[in-house]
């Protein structure tokens, strides 16, 4: 069949619209990467007629179940659950679990589409799945969440295991959660066995887990500034979210020599013109993960700063900015924003969280733009290292973690810049992330045959 013969792009994305009605984030994430892939395939015939996008396009399978729960006060409340498997072609499932209220089939199906590309660049032997609720952890007693995620593993614990599919952390997924699902793993199952990552040290947790995603996210704005003879060292960063990619990143950031301006959650941003230095950052960490406070709490603490109510930080000119919090975070106008502001380098630490529109203006302005399925691919990447320590039963130091996360987000930027190198020496990483990531999961696909 000649290539001219296969569906084009419109026709494609035609089909995923109809096929995934109003599920506009995956919609969004697919479309971004076909945009490439249509591209790259167009004199390779073998994956047209093998329809493997398409089938990347269709989840695995997605596995919905109610999540039943008793609150303080002994009402009874119910949730959804989800696990989105999305593609295991050259590993086991990997991927978060988040619980926040914006939580749906649409969210978690993108971000194990995502998943698939980010895990596939990292180089390890992992496939892409998401999981989550639309469980508000905010507000609630330790109990309480102890209590939802006793009952959420009691329906996902049939579903997973280390060699099927393993979960880890994210957003309203840290230590505390991942302790009570995997002590309700155990208890189930009778096994102590690595089926989660992001545990807790005392209980097979690697060092550098909790700082890979916002450490690895700094290291590839390093990579992409020094592609360009450039380096973190004196220049200001704008950063959005306080959890734990916005925290890791700053203090890398910081570490680096670079000064942080900003953080935010979901009330509004703080701007601190003198820098957020590890003292204020380690005070950040303690008001979220201990006090469970929010991010407005900071400028009355350190009165030098402002705090801008139900504001993103994207019209404070900075050199960087790293979107650490949500998807679609920042869009077309904050870009303009930001680009009008001179700032050179973005890296992504959540996962999509500049619009089309935006990356559109990313790279229009011709500014080096790290997408998150590349940039934030740290955390899976230790997540990889930790299931490997606990087959193995063994636990590494975290200098020799901290080599390797250096070395594996080296080797992501390399195989962008492979893909992704225009003529002139821009770098357009969301070309090269996807044709990368693509490529290794499309040929694995091919060996399988139609399965
Ligand atoms: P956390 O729950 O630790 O922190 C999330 C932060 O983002 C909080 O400050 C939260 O504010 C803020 N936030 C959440 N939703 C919104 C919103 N709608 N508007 C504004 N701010 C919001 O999550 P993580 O730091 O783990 O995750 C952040 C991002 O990084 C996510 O996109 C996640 O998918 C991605 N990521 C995380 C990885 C990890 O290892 N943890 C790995 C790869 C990607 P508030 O307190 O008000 O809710």
């Amino acid at each position: 069949m000649a290539v001219s013969d296969h569906v084009d792009l419109e026709t494609f994305m035609a089909g995923v619209t109809k096929r995934n009605p109003g599920q506009t984030e995956f919609i969004q994430a697919v479309h971004e990467v076909a945009q490439d892939i249509f591209e790259f395939m167009q004199d390779k015939v073998h994956y047209h007629e093998a329809q493997i996008l398409r089938r990347m396009a269709e989840p695995d399978r997605v596995i919905s179940f109610r999540v039943c729960w008793e609150d303080d006060n002994h009402n009874i409340r119910v949730q959804r659950g989800w696990r989105v498997q999305n593609n295991n072609a050259i590993g086991p499932y990997k991927g978060g679990i988040r619980f926040h209220p914006s939580v749906t089939e649409s969210v978690l199906k993108f971000l194990a589409f995502e998943q698939t590309f980010k895990n596939s660049l990292t180089g390890l032997p992992m496939g892409g799945g998401k999981g989550g609720a639309n469980f508000n952890p905010r507000g609630k007693s330790d109990a309480e969440v102890m209590r939802f995620c006793q009952s959420f593993m009691s329906e996902l614990y049939r579903h997973i295991g280390p060699n099927t599919d393993v979960p880890a952390g994210d957003i309203g997924v840290g230590g505390r959660e991942i302790g009570y699902m995997f002590g309700q793993y155990k208890r189930l199952t009778n096994r102590w066995e690595g089926v989660l990552t992001g545990k807790g040290q005392e209980y097979g947790g690697s060092q550098m887990r909790p700082e890979a995603t916002g450490y690895g996210a700094v290291y590839f704005l390093r990579n992409m500034l020094r592609h360009r003879g450039m380096d973190v060292e004196g220049h200001t960063a704008v950063i959005s979210g306080s959890g734990n990619v916005a925290t890791h990143a700053a203090e890398k950031i910081t570490q680096l020599g670079g000064k942080v301006l900003t953080m935010s959650d979901s009330g509004g941003f703080i701007h601190d013109p003198d820098g957020i230095d590890q003292e204020k950052i380690d005070w950040i960490k303690h008001l979220k993960t201990v006090k469970r406070g929010r991010i407005s709490e900071y400028s009355d603490h350190f009165t030098n700063a402002s705090f801008h109510e139900g504001k993103r930080p994207w019209d404070v000119p900075c050199d960087l900015a790293l979107p650490c919090a949500t998807q679609n975070e920042l869009n077309e106008d904050e870009a303009r924003e930001l680009v009008a502001n001179g700032v050179k380098g973005v890296s992504e630490g959540a996962n999509m969280p500049t619009t089309l529109q935006g990356v559109k203006i990313f790279h229009d302005a011709k500014i080096m733009y790290g997408p998150g399925k590349a940039a934030n691919a740290g955390g899976v990447a230790v997540s990889g290292l930790e299931m490997s320590q606990n087959s193995e039963r063994i636990s590494w130091n975290s200098e020799r973690l901290g080599e390797m996360l250096t070395d594996l987000m080296e080797g992501i930027h390399g195989k962008c810049t492979e893909y992704g190198e225009q003529e002139g020496g821009y770098v357009d990483y969301v070309k090269g992330a996807n044709i990368a990531g693509f490529k290794k999961v499309a040929d694995a696909m091919l060996a399988f045959g139609v399965v």
